[in-house]
């Protein structure tokens, strides 16, 4: 259940904003109070519900919406980025990302004003490529067009520093990308705000999609991201979603294991000769039987997938024969 606005500790306070339909519930926003005015950190998704919650959040915590000074955004995500052009336009603060999602963002904008459906038809194209049947992707696709999106916002401000000072507020900014290229989580006296990038329960979706023409290896960037936390611990853990937490180096030690565990089956699955990635997706450990998943969170399984085993591949394990005419992708041993 969507918890109320909370104080957390002097001059900070958590709004949570609704995500409508989406079974991630809500967004964690936080206020940072500063001499110099408010400060937000992320939005929240781009709805008249979760604009509802954002604008009475902050009334509760003795400020308004027009007083905000800056958003720093934690990354693209519209569950995130969703509302900065709302509150950017209620108060005229600035919106500041790190370099690499702005880029992101920047390119999704350009390619969805020349084709406002080239992702759902990319999508196609990379389930069939991936070994999708086509009753596959026509029920990822009826469920993906269930959710608007509209064309992100851009922020007006790099975060590609380490150092933020609003106003009396001294705010440390880690780079630590994995969920996506730019993400940032901040630390804020002594505190931790992680983003999406450490969740308590959760463990964050790292994925390969194949729009870019070189998406490197974001799982080997997501460990790094995660050991760049370790041996510092925070007074607390503030995520983006579900609830705050103590005990960080723990939590890295138990998302480390997931993932090396979900690599051993991988290889294990491959040892028995080569598959298809939809068909590996399938045969991987998901946080409930495939069958049971909804239909839009498929690309993101498969996503998932091919991130480690991208990561495999670059290690050396695992070799991706790409599809050709009409063959699906092809994941083997080396
Ligand atoms: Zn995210
Ligand atoms: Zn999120």
């Amino acid at each position: 259940m969507q918890p109320p606005v909370e104080k957390v500790a002097s001059g900070l306070w958590s709004v949570p904003t609704v995500v409508p339909d989406n079974p991630i519930g809500w967004t964690q926003t936080y206020l940072i109070e500063s001499s110099d005015g408010p400060y937000l950190v992320d939005t929240g998704w781009n709805h008249d519900l979760a604009w509802a919650d954002l604008t009475a959040g902050l009334v509760s915590c003795g400020t308004s919406v027009s007083d905000i000074r800056g958003v720093i955004v934690t990354h693209h995500h519209p569950d995130h980025l969703g509302l900065v052009g709302r509150v950017r336009e209620a108060s005229g603060c600035w919106v500041g990302m790190h370099d690499a999602d702005t880029d992101l963002v920047t390119r999704h904008r350009a390619i969805l004003a020349d084709d406002p459906e080239v992702f759902d038809k990319d999508t196609a194209v990379k389930l069939l490529e991936a070994g999708a049947g086509q009753c596959d992707v026509d029920e990822v696709q009826s469920a993906s067009k269930l959710v608007h999106m509209p064309r992100p916002e851009l922020p007006d401000r790099s975060l590609d520093t380490s150092v933020l000072q609003l106003g009396d507020r001294r705010v440390e900014l880690l780079h630590t990308p994995g969920h996506t290229p730019g993400h940032l989580c901040l630390r804020v006296d002594g505190r931790l705000l992680t983003g999406d990038h450490l969740l308590k329960t959760i463990s964050s979706h790292v994925g390969l999609y194949g729009f870019e023409s070189d998406e490197g290896d974001p799982l080997g960037d997501f460990f790094d991201s995660l050991r760049l936390l370790t041996g510092a611990e925070p007074t607390e853990v503030l995520p983006a979603h579900r609830g705050r937490f103590h005990g960080v180096d723990d939590r890295v030690a138990e998302l480390l294991q997931h993932h090396e565990e979900r690599l051993g089956d991988i290889v294990a699955a491959l040892a028995a000769g080569p598959v298809t990635p939809w068909a590996l997706s399938r045969a991987m450990t998901w946080n409930r039987p495939w069958d049971e998943l909804p239909r839009m969170m498929l690309r993101a399984a498969l996503a998932e997938t091919m991130a480690h085993v991208r990561h495999l591949e670059l290690s050396g394990v695992v070799v991706v024969d790409p599809a050709t005419a009409g063959v699906p992708t092809l994941l083997r041993l080396a």
